[in-house]
């Protein structure tokens, strides 16, 4: 039986909205929707990784990538005072949606540790 889409994969697909800010060869960008900061966008790979236990060597590139990304968009978001990025692994690490996805969070103050 085919595994379910996860609702990236959806959107990658463009079968339901999202308030994209980025896209390219390898990636896609969007605004979250239930935002958790002021910026609160999520940067997730084209190829369904379902978290990082998934990830391989293969996905070196893809993954240095994503960072750079998340990178560019938090300075063209303004965050030069600094940005919080998140990578929920697994259902223990508060894992939601199972294709891989950082989340760029900023304009507030973020306190440590996290919840
Ligand atoms: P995680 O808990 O790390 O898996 O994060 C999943 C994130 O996806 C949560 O912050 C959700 O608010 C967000 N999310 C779920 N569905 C959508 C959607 N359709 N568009 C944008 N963000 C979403």
């Amino acid at each position: 039986m085919a595994e379910e889409k996860t609702i990236f994969a959806r959107i990658i697909d463009g079968e339901i909205p999202a308030d994209i800010v980025h896209s390219d060869d390898h990636c896609i960008a969007f605004r979250d929707i239930n935002p958790q900061a002021p910026v609160h966008i999520l940067v997730i790979p084209r190829k369904p990784i379902a978290s990082l236990f998934d990830a391989t060597p293969e996905d070196r590139e893809l993954l240095g990538h994503l960072m750079l990304v998340v990178r560019d968009l938090a300075l063209k978001e303004g965050l030069d005072d600094g940005f919080r990025t998140v990578l929920n692994t697994g259902a223990g690490g508060g894992q939601e949606v199972f294709h891989l996805h950082f989340h760029l969070l900023g304009k507030r103050k973020l306190t440590w540790p996290p919840g």
